[in-house]
């Protein structure tokens, strides 16, 4: 294990693992070659085997080669809804990253095992908050006489150990297809809301749907010393956004839109909300994966579109609307790399075990942690 300049351990791809972050990298089964020209074949046996007490959940951003393989796609929160609604499978296979297979191990019954095929699949967005950290900026907003003013709440790309913090504080989770009721909901509890951990939903939501200013926003820096904030901003501001990003939506810019449209005559930009504030203001349509895929379905025969969003499911959406011209909003490649660690190999050895018994990549939440992410989940459930 390395340690960074900030203090985040690292590991080596393969060697140890950390259960107090989205890390982890062991392999406990064999691993098939991806070459093997048997894995569609062996994948489908092994499920065929399973049959009902097998549910394979794939999130829109997996690959083609796993994806052909889940029994339903969804965004992470529709993914763990489904899963919670089949309580007589006996394995949850979560073709997605690390905090999705905890929602799902959340919501599902005990008796329930919910599966990652690679524990390496983590977020880079979701480790950019840490417990840790976060308990340490609750202790800053305590120091500077707001917390009892401020109400947290957590996109649902985050950690368990996150949730249940927003849980623990009277705060709640959030979508990207929620997020300005979760708002509306904590504005009405709270003075200013701690939001974690999309600087950019929270600050696109804050703005473009609530009518708050960009003044009305500050951004926490973990990695500084109180925030890097003084505790005049801290009470100053309405919105106290965590430093963290999407690193697949993040790379989307300005001038990609400037760039497409320039390309693309009459072009529809249409991005995701976890895109950077300049690019969604320059887009004509924002909204969440589910919202992106609706537009594009309703969308005229003969219309343009530019997506910025995750880029597997940008082709297949190119495929699934051959009468629409659908592009990617980037010229670079822009994959989302832990969501593409779930691969054919990893699903093969993932269900090959499991109809040999052994149960591998198994994703556990302690009951405590449970309990209060579950009040934050529930929470959400709840808003008008
Ligand atoms: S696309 Fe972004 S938010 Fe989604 S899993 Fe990848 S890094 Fe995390």
């Amino acid at each position: 294990m390395t340690t960074t300049r900030t203090g985040l351990p690292l590991f080596v791809l393969g060697k140890g693992s950390d259960p107090h972050s989205e890390r982890g990298v062991d392999c406990p089964g064999e691993l098939p070659p991806a070459s093997d020209p048997a894995l569609v074949e062996r994948a489908r046996k092994a499920k065929a085997a399973l049959g009902d007490r097998l549910f394979v959940l794939g999130h829109h951003y997996q690959r083609d080669e796993v994806i052909q393989f889940a029994d339903v796609t969804g965004d992470s929160f529709k993914l763990a809804r489904e899963a919670a609604a089949r309580p007589h499978a006996e394995y949850i296979v979560f073709c997605g990253v690390h905090f999705m297979a905890e929602s799902a191990d959340i919501l599902t019954a005990d008796s329930q095992k919910v599966v990652l095929p690679d524990m390496a699949a983590g977020c880079s967005m979701a480790d950019m908050a840490t417990f840790d950290q976060v308990e340490e900026c609750w202790e800053v907003l305590e120091d500077a006489g707001i917390a009892d003013r401020v109400v947290p709440i957590t996109y649902m790309n985050s950690s368990a150990d996150i949730k249940a913090f927003c849980g623990r504080n009277g705060g709640a989770v959030c979508t990207s297809s929620n997020a300005r009721r979760a708002l509306s909901w904590a504005f009405e509890r709270g003075e200013k809301v701690l939001f974690l951990p999309d600087q950019h939903l929270g600050r696109n939501t804050a703005v473009l749907e609530l009518g708050l200013s960009l003044d009305d926003c500050v951004v926490y820096n973990p990695h500084r010393p109180n925030g890097g904030l003084t505790d005049q901003q801290l009470r100053d501001a309405k919105m106290i956004l965590w430093r963290g990003h999407c690193s697949v939506h993040g790379r989307f810019t300005a001038e990609c839109v400037d760039e497409v449209r320039q390309r693309i005559p009459g072009v529809n930009v249409l991005v995701h909300p976890e895109c950077r504030h300049e690019v969604v203001v320059k887009a004509d349509y924002v909204g969440s994966t589910e919202y992106i895929i609706k537009t594009l379905r309703e969308a005229p025969a003969g219309s343009s579109w530019a997506v910025g969003t995750e880029l597997n499911l940008v082709k297949r959406l190119a495929q699934q609307f051959p009468d629409k011209d659908v592009s990617f909003l980037d010229r670079t490649i822009c994959y989302c790399s832990t969501m593409n660690r779930i691969d054919l190999p990893h699903l093969v050895m993932a269900l090959e075990s499991l109809a040999a018994g052994q149960v591998v990549n198994q994703i556990t939440v302690d009951a405590d942690t449970a309990h209060w992410a579950r009040v934050a989940l529930d929470r959400m459930l709840a808003l008008p």
